[in-house]
């Protein structure tokens, strides 16, 4: 089966576990909220305004235990049905100055990262329709529960408060997302997804480096291309997936084989390419040739066999001038010269 078709529901399921932990954490710091708005009324001496909140609380509670259930849908349907009539009610009983409005723009920044962007226009709009038509009816009417002027101020602060952490713990939570998908999006575009080792792009972006730092400084690199020879074989006798087991383990071996300040890479097929940091073209033969003898004697076990394999390789070192294209071909024709004297060989161009 084709493999991104079989992490599908998986990476389904991942994103399914997020906006549950994202909907519960809503419900439970909601339900907060409207605690201390439970004993804020009550110390206030009003109780329709505190029983409203204990409402609330309950309603909030009940959207937690949804989202545990996995209902996520209902929980959010929840959230939305308590809190705007909840926004309505505070705003219309001790007036517009209470603040209750602003907890409403919470739900901007959510709108436009779960719904397409013709919905969050039509949310919009909604939202200010409402906004308006709470404020003319505030107008009209006059305050429904007036509070005294200090508790009001209180509550406009409490309110203020609210909105601002609330939005503000959005925001880094957004933010979370986004720095973890820009992570993800790296690993994609720069390793490969077989043998875990760097890839192609990441592998030009690391020579560059190490030919500046040669055009700066002087320290020698050498580079190396290599090739498993008669891979052909060994898919055909081992299959495919046997072949694929291989090169994840030539990948580990070279890995092992070499330092961290080395660059090692997948370059394509059966190839890998390493540039060796501080190594002229003596050490580089040496360590390559130490490399071959290592992968001569290295055995992959797969389920009805053992597999042997050798590969050939060309190496070079940096000169002058030199660019990653024009290193890569020198190493190339090395590598070509080791392939037709009978393979299982270092050459140096
Ligand atoms: P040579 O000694 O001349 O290099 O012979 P070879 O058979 O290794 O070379 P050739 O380039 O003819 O064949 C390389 C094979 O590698 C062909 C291709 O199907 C196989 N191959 C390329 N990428 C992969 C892969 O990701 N997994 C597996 N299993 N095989 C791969
Ligand atoms: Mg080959
Ligand atoms: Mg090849």
């Amino acid at each position: 089966m084709d493999k991104s078709k079989a992490q599908q529901p998986r990476r389904d399921a991942d994103k399914q576990d997020v906006i549950a932990a994202f909907i519960g954490r809503v419900a439970l710091l909601a339900a907060g909220v409207d605690g201390v708005y439970f004993l804020f009324f009550l110390a206030l001496d009003s109780p329709i305004l505190a029983w409203i909140n204990v409402f609330s609380v309950a309603l909030y509670l009940w959207a937690y235990a949804l989202v545990k259930g996995r209902r996520l849908h209902l929980a959010a349907m929840l959230i939305w049905l308590e809190a705007f009539p909840h926004a309505a009610i505070g705003t219309l009983m001790p007036g517009w100055e209470s603040g209750f409005h602003y907890l409403l723009l919470m739900f901007i920044p959510s709108v436009a990262m779960t719904a397409s962007r013709r919905q969050l226009q039509w949310f919009v709009v909604a939202l200010l329709a409402f906004l308006a038509a709470v404020d003319m009816a505030s107008q009209v009417w006059g305050p429904l529960a007036a509070i005294p002027q200090a508790a009001l101020l209180t509550l406009k602060w409490l309110n203020i408060c609210i909105f601002v952490v609330m939005f503000s713990v959005l925001a880094s939570y957004y933010r979370q997302k986004i720095t973890q998908a820009e992570k993800h999006l790296k690993v994609l575009a720069t390793v490969d997804s077989l043998t875990r080792l760097n890839n192609r792009r990441q592998f030009e972006s690391d020579a560059q480096a190490h030919i500046a730092r040669f055009e700066r400084s002087g320290v020698i690199s050498s580079l190396v291309i290599t090739d498993i020879d008669f891979f052909k074989r060994i898919n055909d006798t081992a299959g495919h997936e046997g072949g694929d087991r291989v090169l994840v383990a030539i990948g580990q071996l070279l890995k092992r084989e070499l330092r961290e300040v080395d660059a090692l890479a997948r370059w394509g097929g059966e190839e890998f390419v390493f540039l060796m940091h501080d190594t002229d073209l003596a050490q580089a033969l040496v360590v390559t040739e130490r490399i071959r003898r290592a992968i001569e004697a290295n055995s992959v076990s797969l389920a009805a066999s053992d597999v042997h394999c050798t590969m050939s390789f060309g190496v070079t070192q940096l000169v002058t001038g030199d660019t990653l294209g024009s290193a890569l071909a020198r190493a190339d024709r090395a590598l070509y010269l080791s392939k037709t004297q009978g393979r299982n060989q270092v050459n140096a161009a």
